[in-house]
């Protein structure tokens, strides 16, 4: 009998949502536990056996020192790594602390600081090692994560869609709330794969699928900007789940730099953003 492929699963700084994710496919669950060998996976299994995996999933971005040394390893021991979800993928929402002091935040939020020990920063796995697939989402989307297992088994590439969150809003009928509403709405610019939630809810998407593919932040900021929104919240908008995906970034510190022009006196209107790429 052919030894079923090796499934690990291994958290870095997160929630937990994206590995629940895969235990949220309760149909599905059986099925993956038969088609591969969930060989270490802490949240759901005591169980755990060696290395080498076929699959590496990868939740969580890196923020301590320890961490970027142990994703080389875990980098060593898959054959196959995947990261999952915003954190893993772009940083999280914890790479908002890239903008800030990293002590000062350690001091309001602890009681002994001195027992912490971080980095500055909190990045995605990509920046520290090579990855082969990532998914986006926060949390993913399970469907997807079953795409991505059942690609991975049949040795294609998982399809994943690269357009925006607002085709999701065409096909679910949704009234725009950009257009209808004049809402400031991440979707123009947000992969798709969430279903269109927030807008189906009257609500703004803040992104949390990342950057589609060839975003045009430029445009759409610019556009806001000229409906009503000050650029302090564009700053916010983009600053969320995926502040640190080079295109929300680059946006977010171009609307930053405008908004801070705009505040000083008799400067003038906030100018167009340039785009870096
Ligand atoms: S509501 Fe947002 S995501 Fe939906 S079509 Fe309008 S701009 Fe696009
Ligand atoms: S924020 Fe955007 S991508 Fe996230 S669930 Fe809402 S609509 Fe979907």
């Amino acid at each position: 009998m052919t030894a079923k492929p090796k499934l690990a699963v291994f958290k870095f700084a997160s929630c937990d949502g994206c590995q629940l994710s895969l235990l949220s496919c309760e149909d599905e669950l059986l099925t993956i536990a038969g088609a591969v060998e969930i060989a270490y996976f802490l949240e759901a299994r005591t169980q755990q056996l060696e290395g080498p995996y076929d699959i590496g999933l990868v939740e969580g971005s890196i923020t301590t020192a320890e961490d970027a040394e142990r994703i080389h390893e875990i980098r060593r021991q898959c054959k196959f790594l995947v990261t999952i979800g915003a954190c893993a993928t772009a940083g999280g929402i914890q790479a908002l602390k890239n903008w800030a002091n990293v002590d000062d935040f350690i001091a309001q939020v602890y009681a002994r600081p001195e027992y912490i020990s971080t980095l500055a920063t909190s990045t995605p796995i990509s920046d520290h090692v090579a990855v082969d697939f990532e998914l986006r989402g926060c949390p993913i989307n399970k469907q997807q994560l079953l795409e991505l297992i059942a690609a991975f088994l049949r040795g294609a590439r998982p399809r994943t869609p690269s357009y925006a969150v607002c085709v999701e809003c065409k096909r679910n009928l949704t009234v725009c709330v950009a257009v209808a509403q004049g809402i400031a709405c991440l979707g123009p610019v947000t992969q798709a794969g969430c279903g269109a939630i927030c807008p189906a809810f009257h609500r703004d998407c803040f992104g949390c699928y990342g950057p589609k593919e060839q975003p045009n932040l430029v445009s759409i900021t610019t556009h806001y900007i000229t409906q009503g929104s000050t650029p302090e919240s564009l700053v916010r908008l983009t600053r969320s789940f995926n502040s640190n995906a080079p295109d929300f970034r680059e946006a977010s510190d171009a609307l930053a730099a405008a908004s801070d022009d705009h505040s000083q006196p008799g400067a003038a209107p906030c100018p167009p953003i340039e785009h870096s790429s």
